[in-house]
């Protein structure tokens, strides 16, 4: 569908000031209002055109993108401020049209009877794991600090016995039409704030609010795979809604605890296996953990610190699917402690005999002082 030119729909001179954007917008606003043309599509579809007009418009940055790009230059945030993003804080008639707006593009809901209905807010809960509970999955029970329905009135707020009353005020509707110079606006009641009703006789329990405070024990259950920053999301588990409305939604969010043995990085698990000198030098088997049992790792002859060693599919199975991620050996070969003064004697033959070779056993150190004297060599030059 091509777009009419800003200026056009609010028919106003491509350098019109500030203030004319304003008067045009809004005697546009009033005229094709849905408020005052019920049921009418084209009118709506109008208002619509002209409140997209104005929020590029009377916005100096977005203006100035539209008037050197046209409305490529603002798609993206036309299609973002959709919901009465351009009535800024201080603007000059948002004080008029606020509760109006707010009726149509508030967040709101209404119920059966002209009520509105509000849903309760969302709770977050952050759930610390163990790596393996992470990795296999659980059922974990938690408790939480919650607002929930009050049971003695159900939800209503009036003491029991009584009922909430229909606002004499607004007649139950929730919204008051008022006279505001030659034409009439709905606003919000004042009295029963939209709600259409008000409590004479509240509950002594829940005062009249209809939730009350409770800690309420939920079995959570978590998927394998799991890791931290996941979010578990248990519908209607949240805050309940004030005076009967629906519940939030309670978000469980994952920190897996630090493991001893095992790192985690996505799908594979990582751990640092300590390797005698010997069994480096000669090559052997160890056995090292996985999260499901023991298993052979082969260490091959001339392993140095800092190989990495792979174990396939040992690592975790991601909990969106996908194949399972590796477990990674980090080599640190050990040097011996505590020896005695024959054992040393025994490495001092040992160290004669390799360096009698000229340094081809040492192959690290070797490159490295190889290094070191290109650098000495090119610091002098
Ligand atoms: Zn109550
Ligand atoms: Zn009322």
């Amino acid at each position: 569908m091509s777009k009419r030119d800003y200026y056009e729909v609010l028919g106003v001179a491509r350098n019109a000031p500030e203030a004319e954007i304003k008067k045009a917008y809004r005697r546009l606003a009033m005229k094709f209002h849905p408020d005052r043309n019920t049921g009418d599509a084209g009118a709506e579809s109008k208002f619509k055109e002209a409140k997209e007009a104005y929020e590029v418009l009377s916005d100096a940055h977005k203006r100035a993108s539209y008037d050197q790009f046209g409305h490529a230059g603002v798609e993206a945030s036309a299609a973002a401020g959709g919901r009465a993003g351009g009535f800024n804080a201080g603007d000059a008639f948002g004080d008029i049209f606020g509760d109006m707006f707010g009726d149509i593009f508030g967040t709101g809901r209404r119920g059966g009877r002209g009520q509105r209905v509000y849903r309760g807010a969302d709770l977050r809960y952050e759930l610390e794991l163990d790596l393996e509970q992470a990795v296999f999955g659980d059922t974990v029970s938690i408790r939480i600090p919650s607002l929930v329905r009050c049971e003695t009135c159900e939800g209503s707020g009036a003491r029991k016995g009584s009922k909430p009353q229909a606002c004499a005020t607004c007649g139950g509707q929730g919204q008051v039409r008022m006279q505001q110079g030659f034409f009439s606006i709905q606003q919000t009641c004042p009295r029963c704030h939209g709600s259409g009703s008000v409590i004479s006789d509240p509950c002594e329990k829940c005062h009249g609010q209809g939730r009350v405070e409770q800690q309420r024990k939920l079995s959570v259950k978590v998927p394998a795979g799991v890791d931290s920053g996941d979010r578990i999301r248990l519908g209607g588990e949240g805050e309940a809604g004030p005076m009967g409305g629906p519940s939030g939604d309670l978000y469980v969010e994952i920190a897996v605890r630090a493991h001893p043995v095992f790192n985690r990085e996505g799908a594979d698990l990582i751990c640092e296996v300590p390797v005698s000198l010997l069994t480096a030098a000669l090559g052997g088997e160890l056995e090292v953990p996985t999260l499901d049992g023991r298993v052979i790792l082969k260490i091959p002859p001339e392993t140095q610190t800092g190989r990495v060693l792979r174990l396939r599919a040992k690592g975790v199975k991601p909990v969106r699917g996908g194949a399972p991620g590796d477990l990674l050996c980090r080599i640190v070969v050990e040097t011996p402690v505590n020896l005695t003064r024959e054992q040393k004697d025994m490495l001092k033959k040992l160290n004669a005999s390799l360096q009698s070779d000229g340094g081809r056993h040492s192959p690290r150190e070797r490159s490295w002082l190889d290094n070191v004297k290109h650098f000495f060599e090119r610091a002098r030059s």
